[in-house]
């Protein structure tokens, strides 16, 4: 960091040019989007699609606002990523000052303070009180990779478990531990062998308690696997293209006994659940579990790409000089933005804002529940909270899957100028991810347009 500084102006420009207020002026999507997503069919690979294709022209704390000058409540915060705001101004000003002192060296020829700080940072605020270290990539993707890679090193060992409905990126190894083939996998085999998927803990379909839906979980990998084969174990302590399953208590913390017990690397996939999101830096703090390897990506540098593996220190280095790193992991940009992000988290208390949100949002979400039998189940922590489909009537018996309700009242949301997202094995929960910036009374307009989209329901 250098004492250099954008113009506060520029800053306070940008608050005043998006004001925090859900306002649509257009049909949704616009006319200027639509012209923009003619140019964007002649293009862009029709492989990578878009939730809502209204084309976004400024974003600033909460609110997107497009092309056609609509503005939306955003509860997507582009997947996690935004967590303490869109242009948050302390990220802003870091990442333009850095921008002008150096954008590239490459830290693997010659390093700079940024990614050592970041280091620090995470190694700091990541659960357990041991010696740890970190390496810097682009993308939650590269992050698993390099957790799995580094685990295989100093294991020795070659097999990999994840949970089911788990879900970890898109490259070859990633794909073959997500839970779902289509859309992520489909066609696009053959995929990284030995990998597992072992039970998860799903308290509102299996009904477990932690010990057993752990019981269950190692007597698979101690039967199928063989204990002495896995290298690695790697489990998102929240699962969030899952739908926000929360483990029941004791889950996570006796796989990680287990493991301790049978030289199985840990690892905690903390892309979508770390870095205040959940009302503590990390969701593993939420269950009493220090896992061995932590992987960061998402909500680490306030929008920009940033990734990390941070764990005990002597599974870090049990890698040689050179085997791990890549041209753009790390880059100072990045890492001057992640250390804006780190410092507003402690500056501003935004662990707290986590909590509020939650308080707000499941209050509302209990009210709505009362009302609207189609609403099966609500969970999360902080500000990853989501809430389960069923189809009506059926909710205590069957829980049977409602995709079709999500899908309306997601499109219903986006015509009234609120994004939500989707998420879940069967397309039947709706998450809510909004930034940290989002008040309470955002929440509660957003609360009364879900309303109005339950009651609108076919
Ligand atoms: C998004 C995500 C990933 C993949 O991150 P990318 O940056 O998209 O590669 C991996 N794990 C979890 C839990 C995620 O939410």
């Amino acid at each position: 960091m250098t004492d250099t500084q954008t113009p506060v102006e520029t800053v306070s420009a940008a608050e005043a040019a998006v004001p925090q207020e859900r306002k649509i002026v257009t049909a949704i999507p616009g006319p200027r989007s639509q012209e923009l997503h003619a140019r964007r069919q002649a293009v862009v690979s029709s492989g990578v699609s878009s939730a809502l294709p209204v084309y976004i022209e400024r974003a600033h704390g909460a609110i997107l606002e497009d092309v056609d000058g609509n503005r939306f409540l955003d509860f997507g915060a582009g997947i996690g990523v935004t967590t303490i705001g869109h242009t948050q101004s302390h990220v802003v000003e870091a990442a333009s000052a850095q921008l002008h002192d150096v954008i590239h060296t490459l830290f693997t020829i010659t390093p700079y303070e940024e990614y050592v700080r970041v280091a620090e940072l995470l190694a700091a605020h990541t659960p357990g009180d041991f010696a740890k270290k970190s390496v810097l990539v682009n993308s939650g993707a590269e992050a698993v990779e390099n957790g799995v890679k580094i685990a295989r090193k100093y294991t020795g060992r070659r097999a990999v478990a994840v949970l089911d409905h788990a879900y970890h990126g898109r490259t070859n190894l990633t794909m073959a531990m997500n839970y779902k083939a289509f859309p992520y996998a489909t066609g696009y085999g053959p995929l990284a062998g030995d990998v597992y998927h072992a039970p998860s803990s799903y308290p509102y379909h299996d009904g477990l308690s932690g010990a057993d839906a752990a019981a269950r979980t190692i007597g698979y990998l101690e039967k199928v696997v063989g204990a002495t084969d896995l290298a690695c174990l790697v489990v998102e302590p929240i699962q969030g293209e899952g739908g926000f399953m929360v483990p029941a208590e004791g889950f996570l913390p006796t796989l990680q006994t287990w493991c301790t017990e049978n030289g199985v690397v840990m690892i905690a996939d903390e892309i979508q659940s770390g870095m205040a999101r959940t009302g503590r830096y990390f969701a593993s703090e939420h269950f009493g579990w220090e896992p061995d390897l932590v992987l960061s990506a998402k909500g680490i540098a306030g929008g920009l790409p940033l990734a990390a593996v941070t764990g005990r220190a002597e599974i870090l280095d049990a890698s040689q000089p050179g085997g791990l790193g890549g041209t753009f992991g790390g880059n100072p940009v990045a890492c001057a933005a992640a250390v804006a992000v780190f410092e507003s988290i402690e500056r501003d208390g935004l662990l707290l804002e986590g909590r509020r949100i939650e308080a707000t949002l499941t209050a509302g979400l209990e009210r709505l529940k009362a009302r609207y039998d189609v609403i099966g189940d609500i969970r999360g922590r902080g500000a990853m909270i989501a809430i389960e489909l069923v189809q009506p009537g059926t909710g205590d018996t069957t829980k049977a899957p409602n995709a079709q309700a999500v899908s309306e009242l997601v499109s219903y949301a986006a015509q009234h100028g609120v994004l939500f997202l989707s998420a879940g094995t069967y397309g039947n929960v709706l998450r809510f991810l909004p930034s940290l910036a989002m008040t309470d009374a955002l929440i509660e307009d957003a609360l009364t347009v879900l309303d109005d989209a339950l009651a609108a329901l076919g």
